[in-house]
């Protein structure tokens, strides 16, 4: 099998099953609270926001969750996804690194997050609900939500980051094609919007503001659910159709990776990939690293604090323990949209503690320098967020070239960057600034995090 560069699978091996990665962990991880009584949140709190069996799946220990035969329907549209060895990009850097990467953009909206919309939309139309609220930051996980929506039937209502609703209409004629109804975050619609125009009637809003504002609305209306595109374990859950197909196709290219690389917004698109490694290496089979990829401007997991903090800035949500900047934490507005959360998933922070991963923050020149250069010689132009894990891919390959390692390095390339072309017209311009987070602004915005 020299010289391969893709490897692909057929559609009888997708994998008909979720890997949940807390049934092969030491402890599992702290529950949410309920803010008000500090009491760990019951399905019933939950009840407003989620279908059953979501919610289930939030707490399950079960090591793994069948994927729902109408969901596999709707995945084989663009499942399995291609593992590619990136054979130019070796050459580019002169590296005798192996360098595979698993890529996700051929879905529909060209990220990973349909892996998880479809299962979403799925549950809540079989239970009887009508219509869907969520957030979305660069429109990814709105677009994605507005197929699943449309493939089963629900209406689909978006509230989308200000600063993004009015740099990337692309992502919104999206999202109405799909049928979705959108509105910019703030906006007049909810409680948790006016009271932040009210203070600041420029605000470019913050994913924190827009989940405030979609979490309002649908609890106020019965036939309304909440999805949410990150974060939450059912989620991290989905996601691990990634990883699964993975390990099938490192079979099939007969190696192993030393190390496993993947951006971090909320933790979905890396842990969907990493999890089933973990699971490997904690039954001792194979032993790779395994590396988170965050942006300097929005660092959660190197420089935020492990506590309990709330998911949205208004303070709506239960309260989860994660590493937080703090909810009322607005970062800079970077060009990966979906890197700009105050929090990262509790699963992973869980995880982070115990040890089991490494994490490292870069400034985003660095990133689209190493997404230019995949460019030029992958010729897929990645989505701004995965180029931070590819920054981490170069580094290591230049690192490998220094030292002769012939390390096998995997990275997830979670999307393309087709509607965020205005980003590489910014770092291509040499207009692109990095945001370091000065510590005064840290320490203002660790203020936000509840005393517990
Ligand atoms: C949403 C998104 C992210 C960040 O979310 P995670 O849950 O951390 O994966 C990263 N990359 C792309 C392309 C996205 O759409």
């Amino acid at each position: 099998m020299t010289g391969r560069t893709k490897y692909l699978l057929d559609e009888a091996d997708l994998p008909t099953r979720w890997y949940n990665v807390v049934a092969d962990l030491a402890e599992p991880p702290p529950p949410p609270l309920h803010p008000g009584t500090g009491e760990p949140v019951g399905p019933d709190d939950l009840a407003p926001l989620f279908p059953q069996a979501l919610i289930a799946q939030e707490v399950t220990a079960d090591r793994y969750v069948d994927i729902p035969e109408e969901v596999l329907d709707v995945y084989r549209l663009w499942r399995p996804s291609p593992l590619y060895r990136a054979r130019r990009l070796e050459k580019a850097l002169g590296t005798p690194a192996r360098i595979y990467y698993k890529y996700e953009g051929v879905s529909p909206v060209g990220s990973h997050k349909p892996n998880t919309a479809v299962p979403q939309a799925f549950y809540n139309a079989a239970e009887g609900v009508r219509r869907l609220t969520t957030e979305t930051g660069a429109g990814q996980w709105g677009s994605a939500l507005a197929f699943a929506s449309a493939t089963f039937g629900l209406e689909c209502e978006v509230w989308q980051v200000r600063a993004s609703y009015d740099q990337k209409p692309y992502r919104k004629i999206m999202m109405e094609t799909f049928g979705a109804k959108l509105h910019p975050s703030p906006s007049e619609e909810t409680a948790s919007g006016r009271a932040v125009l009210a203070e600041h009637p420029d605000s470019t809003g913050s994913l924190g503001i827009a989940i405030s504002e979609a979490v309002e609305k649908a609890a106020a209306d019965p036939d309304a659910r909440y999805a949410l595109g990150s974060v939450l374990n059912h989620v991290l859950l989905h996601q691990t159709v990634i990883g699964e197909e993975a390990l099938k196709q490192f079979e099939l290219a007969e190696d192993t990776p030393d190390l496993i690389v993947g951006c971090t917004g909320g933790g979905s698109n890396f842990g969907g990939l990493a999890f089933p490694f973990l699971r490997e290496k904690l039954a001792g089979r194979i032993a790779p690293e395994i590396l988170a990829v965050e942006p300097s401007a929005c660092p959660s997991l190197t420089r935020g604090k492990y506590a309990y903090d709330f998911g949205d800035t208004a303070g709506l949500t239960p309260l989860l323990k994660m590493h937080t900047l703090g909810h009322e934490f607005i970062p800079d507005p970077i060009h990966a949209g979906g890197l700009r959360y105050h929090g990262m998933s509790p699963l992973l922070s869980h995880i982070y503690e115990l040890g089991l991963i490494g994490a490292v923050a870069i400034p985003q020149q660095e990133c689209f320098a190493a997404g230019v250069r995949f460019a030029r010689s992958e010729g897929i132009i990645p989505a701004p967020e995965p180029t931070h894990a590819l920054a981490a891919c170069v580094r290591e390959a230049l690192r490998c070239k220094e030292t002769g390692e012939e390390k096998v390095i995997l990275t997830a390339l979670c999307g393309h960057a087709h509607l965020d072309l205005p980003a590489y017209a910014a770092y291509l311009s040499g207009d692109m600034v990095d945001n370091e987070l000065p510590d005064s602004v840290l320490a203002e915005a660790l203020a936000s995090v509840p005393a517990g």
